[in-house]
């Protein structure tokens, strides 16, 4: 099955209904969306000449645009690499480069690096701007039929954020995304035509793979119309687009819930607030569930199984009353209706409850492979698993707590310790606005514990004050040596912070 099939069939059925919005404004209907990725979708394959499996780049920032390009990519049987806008352009050609895209869709502000591209890397052949006459031009072309794809073809190469390295891309399917979507209704809510998706984060990530449960059922997908969304934008919006879902990363839920716009707002109309994709610390996730209320779903997956590995609920969230709430706030949740989720030794052999290891994934929505990397394929997928490097334990009602990647695991004096518990520690500590901890190279203890703190605003947290929030929840070994207080974290472009320059600068020896 081809996904695009669901725009087909909701521009029959949802005739003159919102399918598209800029802000409060209608942008297009569900007949005129489907009308224009089908002309989109001829206007690539005969006037540009793509063929079924080709890949696509798309580099633009959110705009209602950007799904008439995704969904004409799919209808013409293409693969969609939808790249980080954010990206340096160096690291976006190395992204179209591997992927061996032929034809990059961007928009007038990313032109200024994407269309040189075209010069220089061997494959692509064209880049086409949108909105504009080049865009119209594509869209008054067909309309094309729709190309007959199998659950195995490829559709999106979600190219990984690069946390670590450089980045891979993801091989999903149409299987991997129609089950995505599927479990998107049975664990995080049905939806229906009425409702509405607000897309506040980059769409070459999590928020465009949540789009899609949405265009499946004829919601409307809402773009903000500036770039970032405040408490006075949301507020404006969900009087308008009520049954509003959004995906949003954990800062950005944080500060959301710090606007004062929303503070004593009506939120009724506001229906989910899905956060995910980097841990969110306890003391910001009370503070969100006091504004938000038990609107709050938490997400974990990765690009390699798209957002599905496990959930916390809704239902999760309110049950304040449960005896395990703060563990279970402090958890991942429960493994999705549509994988199994296990917790292994470094040989493979599935751990107890209680015991930490590394999570693997197996299930219909993990990828097929990494896009021409045989060998890390093969390193990632093993026995029909997808090893995550993720390091989490279960609890005895099947909870999943994550305590770290593999990657980021300390260790001093022979004792492991992971960056997110001394993290949690100084979090509550109120001078501390945000803290990251890293492992310094240390002759005495192998390594020793260093953390980056940002204050809140106002005075700085005495050094003594810190060491003794530590002493008061975690263990005395795993109290940092060291404090370096910065005036901000480095992040990359979907806001996880890069542990590894912060590492670097300390190895480097230079000032943070
Ligand atoms: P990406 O493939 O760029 O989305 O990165 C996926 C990684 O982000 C996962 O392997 C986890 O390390 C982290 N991650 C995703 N969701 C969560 C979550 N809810 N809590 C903590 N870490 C998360």
């Amino acid at each position: 099955m081809n996904l695009a099939s669901w725009v087909e069939r909701n521009g029959k059925r949802f005739g003159d209904e919102p399918a598209l919005a800029d802000g409060t404004r209608v942008h297009a209907s569900w007949a005129q969306f489907a009308a224009r990725t089908a002309a989109a979708a001829a206007g690539l394959s005969e006037r540009l000449g793509l063929r079924p499996g080709d890949r696509v780049g798309i580099v633009m920032g959110n705009r209602p645009e950007y799904l008439e390009a995704l969904w004409a990519v799919w209808h013409a049987g293409l693969v969609a690499v939808p790249v980080n806008a954010r990206l340096h352009r160096e690291e976006i050609a190395y992204v179209l480069e591997h992927s061996g895209t032929s034809v990059v869709l961007t928009d007038h502000e990313h032109a200024v690096d994407v269309t040189p591209l075209v010069a220089a890397l061997e494959r692509l052949t064209a880049a086409v701007l949108l909105p504009g006459p080049e865009w119209d031009r594509l869209t008054g072309s067909g309309p094309a039929d729709l190309v007959d794809r199998a659950p195995d073809d490829a559709a999106w190469l979600f190219y990984t954020s690069g946390t670590t390295g450089r980045p891979k891309g993801a091989t999903l399917t149409h299987r991997n995304l129609l089950m995505m979507s599927l479990s998107y209704f049975a664990d995080i809510d049905p939806i229906t035509p009425q409702d509405c998706v607000l897309h506040a984060a980059p769409l070459s990530h999590g928020a465009g793979l949540y789009g899609l449960p949405h265009v499946a059922r004829g919601a409307v997908s809402v773009f903000p119309t500036s770039g970032g969304l405040d408490g006075t934008q949301l507020t404006t919006l969900l009087q308008r687009w009520p049954g509003m879902s959004l995906f949003a990363a954990p800062v950005m839920v944080k500060r959301l819930a710090a606007d004062p716009a929303l503070a004593g707002a009506d939120l009724s109309p506001l229906k989910t607030v899905i956060y995910g994709g980097a841990p969110m610390y306890l003391a910001d996730l009370e503070a969100a569930l006091d504004v938000f209320g038990p609107r709050l779903a938490q997400i974990y997956g990765q690009g390699e199984t798209p957002m599905t590995i496990t959930a916390l609920s809704k239902a999760d969230h309110a049950d304040r009353e449960h005896p395990r709430w703060r563990d279970r706030m402090a958890s991942v949740g429960f493994p999705r209706t549509d994988v199994e989720v296990r917790v292994v030794d470094e040989e493979g052999r599935e751990l107890p409850a209680g015991e930490l290891g590394e999570v693997v994934v197996r299930g219909e929505v993990v990828m097929a492979g990494y896009w021409e990397q045989p060998d890390a394929s093969r390193q990632t997928l093993r026995d029909g698993w997808l090893h995550t490097g993720d390091v989490g334990s279960f609890d005895d009602d099947g909870y999943l707590t994550l305590r770290d990647r593999s990657k980021d695991l300390i260790i001093s004096g022979g004792m492991n310790i992971y960056p997110r518990e001394v993290e949690e520690a100084l979090l509550s500590h109120p001078a501390v606005q945000a803290v990251a901890v890293v492992g310094r190279p240390d002759r005495e203890w192998g390594e020793a514990v260093v953390a980056f703190v940002v204050a809140a605003s106002g005075a700085l947290p005495a050094v003594e004050d810190l060491d003794r929030t530590c002493l008061d929840r975690i263990a005395r070994f795993k109290r940092p040596k060291e404090y370096r207080f910065v005036d901000r974290l480095p992040t990359n472009a979907y806001g996880k912070v890069l542990k590894r320059e912060l590492r670097q600068q300390l190895q480097d020896g230079g000032a943070p």
